[in-house]
């Protein structure tokens, strides 16, 4: 069983120290950050380097986000408690568990059929049964459940995915890293009343490629 103890806590507060001083200034996604144990998302090989600001390798090839990536990401969905929100990527789970705990309905998708049990588990055992996680080519959204207040793809898109456009409410926003497989612009989309979008462009990040179909 893998614990959280005193010294995993003081490497946390260090983490979000840094990351306060990286421009991350939002309190409730810092306290998130502090609350949630980033070791219990890793493989036991890599709970040491935990805490520190990077990405890591979780299966299937894929990666656990940055801490700095899933803070700013969350703070661009700029999250109301209650609201309905579909994550593309589920990964580890530890940013579908940031947005559970700032009070988000999350519905996470993933396309690996072996991190998608893998990570189900993980976050039952801890706590987050709320989290309802679906295997699925993220592409295609998650119809049966839309509309989405807000829609985060944690994976780099090369164009914006329609199919989520049509998915989010009107007023919804959408997160996205847009661009380049070596290089991305992280993206907010704005859906307007009569389904127009209006796009604001901030940092540059790497994320790994958002793939079409299922494994
Ligand atoms: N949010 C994750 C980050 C994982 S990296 C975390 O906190 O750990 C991005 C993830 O997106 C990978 O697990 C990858 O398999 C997944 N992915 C890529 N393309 C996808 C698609 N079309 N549908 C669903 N998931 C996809």
């Amino acid at each position: 069983m893998v614990t959280d103890t005193y010294r995993h806590k003081g490497m946390r507060q260090k983490l979000v120290q840094g990351l306060k001083k990286k421009g991350i200034l939002d309190e409730s996604i810092l306290e998130a950050m502090m609350i949630l144990p980033r070791h219990y998302f890793l493989d036991k090989a890599f709970e040491d380097w935990a805490y520190q600001d990077k990405a890591f390798p979780i299966d299937c090839d894929q990666t656990i986000s940055q801490p700095y990536t899933v803070a700013y990401q969350t703070m661009l969905l700029e999250l109301k408690k209650g609201e309905k929100v579909l994550e593309i990527g589920t990964g580890s789970g530890y940013q579908a568990a940031i947005l559970h705990l700032l009070g988000a309905r999350v519905f996470s998708i993933e396309r690996h059929q072996k991190l998608y049990e893998q990570t189900t588990e993980n976050l039952k055992k801890h706590g987050f049964d709320h989290i309802r996680t679906y295997h699925g080519d993220g592409y295609e959204g998650l119809e049966k459940m839309a509309p989405f207040d807000k829609i985060l793809l944690t994976a780099a898109a090369t164009e914006i995915p329609q199919k989520l456009v049509e998915q989010l409410k009107s007023g919804g926003k959408m997160v996205l890293p847009l661009g380049d497989l070596d290089i991305q612009k992280m993206m907010r989309i704005t859906k307007g009343e009569d389904g127009t979008v209006q796009k604001e462009v901030f940092d540059d990040f790497v994320f790994v490629p958002f793939v079409r179909g299922v494994e």
